[in-house]
């Protein structure tokens, strides 16, 4: 998988020829997906979820591509910036 930071919680992901573009904040901060298998499967579980009452963002409602933005944004900007704000837990 390519990943490209794409601005705004906005990710793009290429798998197979194919590239998504990764919503990381939308449906609630689960992410959302432009794949096929987000839009056809996981977004209406996610509605049904917000009809019941009991929708809770997680790794049940992410595709692999939401999966892997998140590991990147994670990896490329959050842990980063933890490590300048918290120096001393490096290599403790
Ligand atoms: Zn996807």
């Amino acid at each position: 998988m390519e990943i490209e930071d794409y601005g705004r919680a906005r990710v793009l992901v290429t798998s197979h020829g194919q590239t998504f573009l990764v919503d990381l904040v939308s449906f609630d901060l689960n992410g959302g997906c432009t794949c096929a298998h987000f839009l056809s499967r996981l977004k209406p579980e996610i509605n049904r979820a917000r009809e019941l009452g009991n929708f809770i963002p997680g790794h049940f409602f992410r595709c692999p591509h939401i999966r892997a933005a998140r590991d990147f944004i994670l990896d490329q900007h959050f842990l980063p910036r933890l490590l300048e704000l918290y120096p001393d837990n490096e290599d403790s």
